[in-house]
């Protein structure tokens, strides 16, 4: 059985809370895309931690945690990020890295550096991660797969070529120092003596557990507003966030993912540049951003501020259904007990005409959101375990959003902890 659990916004809605619970029932836990750009945080039993390309999976004995042929793989950072949760006593996870996976290299993250540089004013708002040189080199064709760690020949031929290639941007267009072949050869040497103990035929190894009836988690990255294709182009990710690219980016047949969980947050917070209809400002936002997720909305990875806003109804409609969603993980809802009025974006005004259709990036720049107010609940809702002990407006809440992006909320987090979750068996109804 495969599961998906992906995001339907811009990220951050969830997605590691959602995964660290699912994954109690889970034998493995899979990255298929994306890289260590983006990050999620996971209370448990251990602390608080911050995973960036760790599968959420990795805090159970039970799972084992692989990195999929769709991922960025940065070999110093995953180890990095090893190190640093075995030192709190985590124990030392069942990591599987596929063969096929592409690695990140040190000049895809000057690349980055050097870009965001050059375009000033005008860039994408990049983590300067390396991720998007690194993906346009994979479908360049000129990418490193693990694999090719193993084959000392190719990497002479191969980081001879890439040297030559990659010195015209460096010296030509930055103006800055040349990389070196023979550094680069020592680079690669060390990642591969890294990641060798974990190299696996990772498609394989899935298929091998299919068979023998294991629960498989694909664990996606940032969400559906994100996507190369889908999303609010050109301010997106480099790699599909769709839980169909999981099928993709971990080597299983599409029609294994037979459940596909869809993270939306109660409330919209967005990181980077691009088009936020239902954006908030001032003292409005700061308060929602300092209440929200858990210890204020403040990047992972980054520690940017996320710019916030309020629940957008026509993006999430849109982000679930191009998820495929067959249920709605509603998240950090406890957050909003604070207030006296709910606003919610039900409709996007373009041109003064109001639609609810998630239109393409350049009319959404001239979307301007029409709300509609709910009441608050003006009360903790945390430790709450029964949806029916619910406050009524918070049930009316949930209900009302439910019906407009019309997928079924069938998981309500009320915390940021493993525990914090209603299940929802009249979902839809
Ligand atoms: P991801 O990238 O989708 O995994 O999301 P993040 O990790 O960036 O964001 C979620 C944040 O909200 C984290 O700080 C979580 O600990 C926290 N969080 C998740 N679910 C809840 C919830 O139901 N309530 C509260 N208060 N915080 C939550």
């Amino acid at each position: 059985m495969v599961k998906a659990v992906v995001g339907a916004n811009w990220g951050d809605e969830g997605k590691g809370k959602i995964t660290d619970m699912l994954a109690e029932q889970a034998d493995i836990v899979i990255r298929f895309q994306g890289g260590a750009n983006a990050g999620h945080t996971i209370i448990n039993n251990y602390g608080k931690f911050a995973l960036h390309t760790l599968p959420s999976g990795v805090f159970y004995n039970h799972t084992t945690s692989i990195i999929g042929n769709g991922v960025a793989l940065n070999i110093p950072l995953l180890f990095e990020e090893i190190k640093s949760i075995t030192d709190r006593n985590v124990p030392m996870p069942k990591l599987l890295v596929s063969d096929r996976a592409q690695m990140v290299m040190p000049y895809h993250i000057l690349l980055d550096q050097y870009e965001e540089e050059r375009l000033g004013g005008k860039s994408f708002g990049s983590t300067k991660s390396g991720i998007a040189p690194f993906y346009s080199d994979k479908y360049a064709k000129i990418g490193f797969q693990v694999s090719e760690l193993f084959d000392e020949e190719l990497l002479k031929e191969k980081t001879a070529r890439i040297c030559e290639l990659k010195n015209v941007l460096f010296e030509h267009l930055y103006h800055k120092p040349p990389i070196s072949q023979e550094e680069l050869l020592t680079t690669l040497h060390s990642y591969r003596e890294m990641v060798e103990p974990y190299v696996c035929n990772v498609s394989a190894y899935l298929d091998q557990a299919m068979k023998d009836g294991k629960t498989i988690l694909l664990e996606g990255q940032l969400g559906t507003l994100k996507d190369p294709d889908h999303g609010i182009y050109p301010m997106v990710t480099s790699s599909s966030t769709l839980a169909a690219f999981g099928a993709i980016g971990a080597g299983i047949p599409p029609y294994e993912i037979k459940q596909i969980v869809t993270v939306c947050k109660a409330y919209s917070s967005a990181v980077g540049a691009g088009a936020f209809v239902s954006e908030i400002f001032g003292d409005e936002a700061n308060e929602l951003r300092t209440r929200g997720g858990d210890g204020g909305e403040f990047g992972a990875t980054t520690g940017r501020p996320r710019r916030m806003g309020w629940f957008d109804c026509v993006a999430s409609k849109y982000g679930c259904r191009l998820q495929g969603t067959t249920d709605v993980a509603f998240t950090v809802l406890d957050v909003l007990g604070y207030l006296d009025e709910i606003p919610v974006c039900v409709g996007y005004e373009i041109d003064g005409e109001v639609t609810t259709e998630f239109p393409v990036t350049y009319k959404l720049e001239k979307a301007k959101p029409v709300y509609e107010k709910l009441p608050g609940w003006k009360c903790d809702i945390r430790g709450i375990k029964n949806y029916e002990d619910l406050p009524e407006n918070c049930r009316a809440y949930i209900e009302f959003i439910e019906k407009q992006i019309g997928f079924p909320i069938t998981m309500v987090s009320n915390g940021p902890g493993r525990g914090d979750i209603i299940y929802r068996t009249s979902a839809g109804k």
